[in-house]
């Protein structure tokens, strides 16, 4: 297996690390009694829900954001994202001290809209579709000269996701497997680069929801292909991989071992196990690792590594799952 062929190296992903070691948080891993004790392997949880911001996100952000030259930070950077892309964007702009947009459509709900207005963005609200958001983005890029940072299919934001990986080893120099969410796939193939790189025998495994797995279902399709946006709990995981992917597809054909997709009674499960027994709150899309685990759908291969990649869950829907209520947000 070739680990250069994506062009995205160990060093630049370790002169992602230099870039951002101050910005953002180390986070813990922590081992976990109740899983070990039902895989009968060793398994620890790498908490990017401590991160800043609740998600590993701002590790991309913040590096693509510092990366920027005087003149790109003068124009300032604008996203679309209702999720952990657009608070890591606007935290990592705000720390800097630069202009950030983040556009979304009028479907949004309002804690949405506040969480990233709370991490120093401008909300623009536009049309009734992403669609519509979209083009205002491109309207400002084209108009304004606005820098268009996307959420994963960009060198910046993969060898910033990728600076966990290098973290995780650190902590773990046992590591022998890893599971990782994935939705456009930029987290898993920074991580992959780097992990590979410095120990090539490590297993990883991805983990999709069932529902809209878009990664998942272009793998299988040979090429990136569009699947239908339904709703799921693990909403971080939605969405496509653009039909015109330039880095993350390949990497993940070329650096993923094997793919799993589990359920949203199994992620639901997944997220009242973390509460209960490892005093976690975890966003469904944060907990499909534990939920692939606890399903039985990996082999016990220790030492695992599962990364808890969020925590911005809404809080009364988090209340009903751990009270044992059985939510079904696809009836939405
Ligand atoms: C974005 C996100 C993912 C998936 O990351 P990709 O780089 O798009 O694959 C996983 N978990 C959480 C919490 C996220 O916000």
């Amino acid at each position: 297996m070739s680990i250069n062929a994506s062009n995205i190296r160990l060093a630049d992903i370790q002169k992602a690390r230099e870039r951002i070691s101050q910005a953002v948080h180390r986070t813990p891993v922590a081992p976990s009694s109740a899983l070990s004790k039902m895989a009968g392997t060793p398994i620890f949880l790498k908490l990017e829900s401590q991160q800043l911001t609740g998600s590993f996100k701002v590790r991309g952000a913040t590096n693509a954001v510092l990366n920027l030259n005087e003149a790109e930070r003068a124009r300032g950077v604008v996203g679309v994202s209702t999720g952990n892309h657009g608070r890591g964007l606007a935290y990592a702009a705000s720390q800097a001290g630069i202009r950030c947009i983040i556009c979304m459509s009028e479907l949004v709900p309002q804690n949405k809209i506040d969480g990233i207005r709370a991490h120093g963005a401008q909300v623009r609200i536009v049309g009734n579709s992403q669609d519509d958001a979209q083009e205002e983005v491109d309207r400002l890029v084209n108009g304004d000269g606005m820098i268009m940072l996307p959420p994963f299919d960009h060198f910046d934001i993969i060898t910033g996701q990728g600076t966990l990986g290098l973290e995780l080893l650190e902590q773990m120099p046992e590591l022998g497997t890893v599971m990782i969410p994935v939705s456009g796939g930029g987290l898993i193939s920074g991580v992959a680069a780097a992990l590979k790189a410095r120990k090539p025998d490590i297993k990883v495994i991805g983990v999709s929801m069932e529902r809209g797995a878009a990664m998942h279902k272009s793998l299988e399709a040979g090429k990136p292909v569009m699947v239908e946006e339904v709703a799921t709990l693990a909403d971080s995981l939605g969405g496509g991989i653009g039909l015109d992917n330039e880095f993350t597809f390949r990497m993940v054909r070329e650096l993923v071992d094997e793919f799993v997709l589990v359920s949203e009674q199994e992620i639901a499960e997944a997220i009242r196990h973390a509460y209960w027994y490892e005093r976690l709150i975890l966003e469904g899309s944060g907990s499909v690792g534990i939920a692939a685990l606890l399903a039985g759908k990996v082999a016990n291969e220790a030492p695992l590594a599962i990364i808890a990649s969020g925590g911005n869950i809404d809080m009364e829907l988090h209340h009903r799952i751990i009270c044992g209520e059985n939510v079904d947000v696809t009836q939405r």
